[in-house]
């Protein structure tokens, strides 16, 4: 099933659980229908010129989902498998993600069909260049705020300011707000960097006490992924007291039943190369403090919570019989396939699903976007002070759901998100 028609059948599903609220019918189904497809997508072929001196064409997208609550917001992906499909997907999921912590944004998402690594410096430059000058006149920091994705990162975002400010003055008098995800010294947020992973402990913290453990550091808790999200979280999960035993990269990983320390491990991989070879206790680094694990094994591990943060559809069909972990939660996004949802589900595993469990960064995103309007720039911990009460709000109402429709994590976060979304259509008269 393509992704596009993933999203579809997750709409479908969760407007039959709302249905029944909504008295007028036939305008609930027409507002649903509305859900199921951007209300605008943007396509075009970009000629670049590469430095050899010839010219090639990129197919490059930009779909804007829904606007309803506020400005489309979502990232920009460069990747050789972008397709239109995808793009449509993401965006939709943007347009949930955004609405689960209440942020006052609508959904997008982009694309470059691109190997980015094929391309030198200056040819990702005139390519990011030239993807802001095609987009200008339909991004604006009232009408879509774009922002990094796989493959991108804040010195993209600051290519695209430049090229925007400098094609769009008319259009925008804020390029700074126009995207987010920008380098501190170019109109970024203090705390983005960590805010996806620590985010996501403000949520493991609420999730914890539902499950009803008394003590954190009986917590023991196996993270796929040690990139930006996967270290951020694990290092504040430990700097709170939970146990972190494993994490891994893409040549695998390593368990440490004691604990591991996340600091001693990320400056270890730097040397070494790869997580594997390091087995970091809090005194020291070394191999018999534990063992290595594949990522496949990592998953399969014994321990309470388990913690995807790397690519998606590791959990499927094949191995979601074999997850012994109490609860999952994603931080990457899509690791759990619809199939395995069901398997999971009937296992009793608790789900907090990618769109509330990893929002932390959008909503950083958010902040961003609020300082560079208001010029006038917060601290790394008022950045996190407005972070937390979001999250957990957002965690609370999805538990509230679940409990009372009896439904997983997934639904109860995506009927909180959809609800939001189809009520802001029908005050603005939308069917
Ligand atoms: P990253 O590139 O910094 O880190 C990715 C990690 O995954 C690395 O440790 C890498 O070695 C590991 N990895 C790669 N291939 C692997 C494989 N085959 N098996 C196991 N591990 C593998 O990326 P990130 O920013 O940490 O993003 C991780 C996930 O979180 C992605 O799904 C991303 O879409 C999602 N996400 C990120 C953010 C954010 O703010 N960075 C926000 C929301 C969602």
């Amino acid at each position: 099933m393509n992704p596009h028609d993933n999203a579809i059948k997750q709409l479908e599903q969760v407007a039959q659980l709302l249905t029944q609220q909504y008295q007028d019918e036939p305008r609930f189904s027409s507002i649903i229908d509305q859900l199921k497809k951007p209300q605008q997508f943007h396509q075009t072929e970009l000629a670049v010129k590469l430095d050899n001196g010839k010219t090639k064409k990129f197919a490059a997208y930009r779909a804007q989902h829904n606007n309803a609550r506020g400005p489309y917001k979502g990232g920009i992906r460069f990747h050789p498998q972008v397709t239109v499909e995808e793009v449509k997907a993401l965006a939709t999921w943007m347009t949930w993600k955004c609405a689960v912590t209440g942020i006052p944004y609508g959904g997008g998402k982009g694309g470059i069909v691109v190997d980015p690594s094929q391309l030198s410096q200056t040819e990702l430059e005139r390519l990011s260049r030239a993807y802001a000058r095609w987009l200008a006149a339909e991004i604006g920091p009232w009408q879509d705020v774009p922002a990094p994705d796989v493959n991108t990162n804040s010195q993209i975002m600051a290519w695209m300011v430049d090229e925007y400010q400098q094609v769009g003055q008319s259009v925008s008098e804020n390029p700074l707000a126009t995207f987010t995800g920008k380098p501190l010294a170019l109109g970024g947020s203090q705390g983005r960097e960590e805010a996806t992973g620590l985010g996501g402990v403000f949520v493991l913290e609420k999730l914890v006490k539902k499950l009803g453990y008394k003590r954190k550091k009986d917590v023991t808790i196996a993270i796929q992924g040690f990139g930006n999200v996967g270290y951020w979280f694990a290092k504040h999960a430990d700097q709170l007291g939970y146990k972190v035993v494993a994490v891994s990269d893409s040549k695998g990983g390593v368990y440490v039943p004691t604990g591991l320390d996340p600091v001693k491990t990320l400056q270890c991989k730097q040397n070494k190369g790869k997580v594997s070879d390091c087995r970091c206790s809090r005194d020291h680094c070394d191999l018999e403090n534990g063992q290595a694990v594949s990522n496949q094994q990592l998953l399969e591990l014994e321990v309470d919570i388990l913690v995807p943060a790397a690519l998606e559809n590791v959990i499927t069909k094949t191995n979601a019989a074999k997850i012994k972990a109490k609860a999952i939660l994603e931080l990457a996004n899509g690791p759990v396939t619809p199939e395995a949802d069901q398997i999971l589900a009937k296992q009793e595993v608790v789900l907090i699903p990618d769109v509330l469990a990893n929002a932390g960064g959008v909503t950083t995103s958010y902040f961003e976007w609020v300082q560079n309007l208001q010029g006038y720039y917060w601290s790394r911990d008022e950045v996190v002070s407005k972070l937390k009460p979001l999250m957990e709000q957002a965690f609370e109402t999805m538990w509230e759901l679940k409990d009372k429709h009896q439904v997983d994590g997934r639904l109860a976060t995506y009927m909180s998100a959809v609800q939001r979304v189809v009520d802001a259509m029908l005050l603005r008269g939308w069917s």
